[in-house]
């Protein structure tokens, strides 16, 4: 239990961010350090080597002969660092400071750096040796560098715990920090859990960090949208089993009364296989319409069609059922891409209920053609017309305009809102206005991005 909640620490943003940034400060601290190495060596020695030149102008300057080496020689080094110099003349006579003589034996054992020249490691100290002539004479320096190299070696000490600490107050710093900002994604992961078992509420909108505050806006948008789909299908269902049930129970009062009646009233029955016969032919037509309405656009085969044939087409064979006259100017060819039962159905719905919401012997007009970048189907008719705060609740499924007048006009309310779903699914809208002086005018508005 506990490894696995070690585990799943280790697994946390907040963790894995913080060794992120630590290894990256440890790595950037480690290279300065070096870097700080490298120059302190360097600055080091080119003070050694100055130092060294130093010594070798005073003695140009002052040079020995007036008093002689053996007076002066220990003068230019001092005894006390351990510093020694040695002179070797031309007639072989060599002089050597008070510590030379344990200096250089040691030297010439010791260690040569590579890169540095002149320094030497003897088993106890770090000397910079120089040797030049000066007028004649061979002057070799042996410079101990002991205190400047424990000087560096105390720096390098001191700015690598203060690096050290430096990562590790850092890290520390980072892993609150982090912690504060993972904090957002950690309520978000709560309150989505919350969202989940209480089925209601939203993301906390977040104003920064933006990446945070857009993945709330996509959830929040994405749950509203699950949501409404779900309530859709919810009132989809109750109403279609509503508009199922009312037919049926009809048909079966109608059945029980031919039971129980028939027998001593036999008159009854074609009244009631006629009430029957018509309600179930409704019923027909209804699960057909629920069943077109619940077709996927993907299941559809889409081929290049003649639209302005097919509309021709459905209103030849309305006008032969409708009591009105239809008159249609169809601009032809118009051809798109589609599928061929979409456009049949959606001019079929129209023109059916332009003949169900209008008089006999009135005209039903029908226009198909294209108008600057777009493709116009228009169907109008001279009937009881849509008032105007309905004409938006058209097109939602069941939906009837209740009043004295359609309220004897047979209809389940989904006509109009399957031709706003084909439409949609051909990005066109759909639109319902007044027609003067009565009726009601329908129009389907393609782009022209459909055409062939
Ligand atoms: P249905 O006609 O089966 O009731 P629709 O979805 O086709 O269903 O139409 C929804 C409602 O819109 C109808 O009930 C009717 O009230 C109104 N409506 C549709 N077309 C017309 C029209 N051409 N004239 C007047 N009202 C109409």
């Amino acid at each position: 239990m506990k490894t696995n909640q070690k585990a799943l620490r280790r697994n946390t943003a907040q963790f894995q961010l913080t060794r992120q940034f630590s290894l990256l400060l440890g790595a950037v601290m480690l290279f300065f350090n070096l870097v700080f190495i490298l120059l302190s060596i360097g600055y080091l020695y080119e003070r050694l080597a100055d130092q060294a030149d130093q010594v070798f102008e005073t003695i140009e300057k002052g040079h020995a002969a007036k008093s002689g080496w053996p007076a002066v020689i220990d003068v230019y080094v001092s005894a006390d660092e351990e510093s020694a110099l040695r002179v070797r003349q031309a007639d072989g006579q060599v002089y050597n400071s008070e510590e030379a003589t344990e200096v250089f034996p040691a030297l010439a054992t010791g260690k040569i750096i590579p890169l540095l020249e002149g320094i030497v490691l003897s088993e106890e100290d770090v000397y910079y040796t120089k040797t030049e002539e000066i007028n004649g004479d061979q002057v070799t320096i042996a410079l101990n560098s002991e205190a400047s190299v424990e000087l560096a070696y105390g720096l390098l000490w001191i700015s690598s715990l203060l690096n050290l600490a430096a990562v590790v107050i850092g890290s520390l710093l980072i892993y609150w920090r982090v912690g504060k900002w993972s904090q957002k994604l950690t309520s978000m992961a709560k309150e989505i859990t919350a969202i989940e078992s209480g089925k209601s509420g939203e993301l906390t909108v977040v104003r920064e960090p933006v990446e945070i505050q857009s993945v709330a806006i996509s959830f929040n948008q994405l749950l509203k949208e699950q949501r409404e789909t779900i309530a859709r299908e919810k009132r989809f269902i109750a109403d279609a089993s509503h508009e199922l049930r009312t037919p049926l129970a009809a048909i079966r009062g109608h059945v029980k009364l031919i039971q129980r009646r028939s027998a001593a009233h036999p008159e009854v029955i074609p009244a009631s296989l006629e009430f029957i016969d018509k309600e179930s032919k409704r019923l027909e037509i209804l699960s057909n319409q629920l069943l077109d309405l619940e077709k996927q656009p993907m299941t559809k085969q889409t081929q290049t069609l003649d639209v302005g044939q097919l509309i021709r087409e459905v209103c030849e064979k309305q006008a032969i059922v409708s009591t009105q006259a239809i008159d249609y100017v169809i601009e032809e060819p118009l051809m798109m891409k589609g599928v061929k039962t979409d456009f049949q159905q959606m001019v079929q719905n129209l023109l059916e209920n332009a003949a169900k919401y209008a008089p006999a012997e009135t005209m039903i007009h029908v226009h198909f053609g294209q108008k600057d970048q777009h493709i116009y189907l228009s169907v109008a008719d001279q009937g009881i017309g849509i008032p105007d705060d309905k004409k938006d609740r058209i097109f939602d499924r069941f939906y009837r305009v209740e009043d004295s007048r359609s309220s004897e006009i047979n209809g389940s309310g989904i006509g109009l809102s399957l031709v706003k779903q084909i439409a949609d699914q051909y990005q066109a809208t759909i639109t319902v206005a007044d027609n003067q002086p009565k009726g009601s005018v329908f129009v389907v508005d393609f782009s022209k991005n459909h055409l062939i």
